[in-house]
């Protein structure tokens, strides 16, 4: 089977990393004229005229990247199956649109506002009570487009920074950790869940991931996998949906969704039995899902910016090492290492000695090391 993907970075590259495997072969399609899956046709089309020549090569259609028109999706959707459906996208693209949805499927979501203006952003600020996050309503991802008003007068200065004609406005969440939960559905409705991942982020970038979730409540997971199940359902998903939460002390409140593999998942490459990568090609190929369980507990760290001293971390039998095969930059994924242990306190001691190596990595800040 031949599996077009729309997108041609390092998640499709992990995408079709997983498939080769299973004999599927791959064709990526970007349109921002830079990619770096490295591997498997890649069609370039900055102008949007290889459309058809794309299509006419790949059998079935998915995504690595969900800021590509809606449109394209739909056009896509016309002549070949396209996994997840284009709707979904939709919803993703739109934090209005997504917040509504959550609302309406019984997802707590932080209170929100829509701001068009300077004026609106500053009676949103005062109708929430601040602190507030103001966020693009589209186009938004790692953290960029954002900003956080301590007071309703800093409105104007948030509307100029932004740069953007419609915003959401939501109240700060007073969270205790991030948590995401990844899922994946098959075309037949069959549902896996991965065990939940508690994340820490650092100036909006995802740093570390840890899985299963340290301490988290019988009743948390329950909650979080009724949510995703709920989302899942509503949209007749078919690939790997993450959702990405808020743990408060009076339960999960939902942030975003990502129609895709998700970078709080890349632990389950070596961390459990089938990985998410896999699972979306099998989900999007339409054959069953397999085991999510987890081996044993895992840390991903990302390496951002600077590559650090990988050959020392070659050296360390306990670290799995990922590179996307990208240049170094200020704030760029450039790969990520799995350490895999067999209790949270060796977890711990393995995840110090690897960013040892990495100099630009902030302190490994979790829920572990404020036991
Ligand atoms: P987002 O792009 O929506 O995922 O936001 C990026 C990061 O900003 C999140 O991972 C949180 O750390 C923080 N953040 C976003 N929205 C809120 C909120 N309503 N309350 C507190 N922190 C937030």
């Amino acid at each position: 089977m031949r599996i077009g993907v729309l997108g041609a970075g390092q998640l499709g590259r992990m995408l079709a990393l997983a498939g080769y495997p299973l004999a599927k072969k791959f064709v990526f399609y970007d349109m921002s004229g830079s990619p770096s899956v490295g591997l498997g046709e890649v069609i370039v089309d900055r102008e949007g005229q290889y459309l058809e020549d794309f299509l006419s090569r790949v059998d079935r259609v998915t995504y690595e990247f969900e800021h590509l028109p809606v449109q394209i999706a739909e056009r896509i959707a016309a002549e070949k199956p396209v996994f997840p459906s284009p709707r979904a996208l939709q919803v993703c693209q739109n934090r209005e649109a997504e917040k509504t949805l959550f609302g309406e499927l019984g997802i707590p979501t932080p209170q929100w506002r829509i701001a068009d203006s300077a004026e609106s952003l500053k009676q949103a600020a005062e109708a929430l009570g601040c602190p507030v996050v103001a966020k693009s309503n589209t186009e938004g991802y790692d953290g960029k487009g954002q900003a956080v008003l301590r007071s309703p007068e800093e409105a104007e200065a948030a509307w100029q920074a932004i740069g953007h004609p419609r915003l959401i406005v939501e109240k700060f969440v007073e969270f205790s950790r991030e948590v995401s939960i990844i899922a994946a559905r098959a075309e037949d409705g069959q549902i896996s869940f991965y065990p939940m991942a508690e994340n820490a982020h650092h100036e909006g970038i995802l740093r570390y991931s840890i899985a299963p979730a340290p301490k988290l409540s019988e009743d948390t997971r329950t909650e979080a996998e009724r949510y995703i199940r709920a989302l899942l359902s509503e949209l007749d998903y078919v690939g790997v949906l993450t959702l990405e939460l808020f743990e408060t002390a009076t339960g999960l409140v939902a942030n975003e969704m990502a129609p895709r593999v998700h970078n709080s998942g890349h632990w389950t490459i070596e961390g459990a039995v089938t990985s998410q990568f896999e699972n979306h090609i099998r989900a999007v190929s339409g054959h069953a899902l397999g085991d999510t369980s987890p081996r044993g507990v895992s840390c991903m760290i990302n390496i951002i910016g600077e590559h650090g001293d990988i050959d020392s971390i070659l050296k360390l039998p306990y670290a799995h090492v990922h590179l996307y095969d990208k240049g170094e930059r200020p704030g760029r994924k450039l790969g990520h290492i799995n350490v895999l242990a067999d209790s949270y306190e060796e977890l711990v001691w393995r995840v110090r000695n690897c960013v040892e190596f990495l100099p630009g990595s902030p302190d490994f800040d979790c829920s572990l090391t404020r036991l």
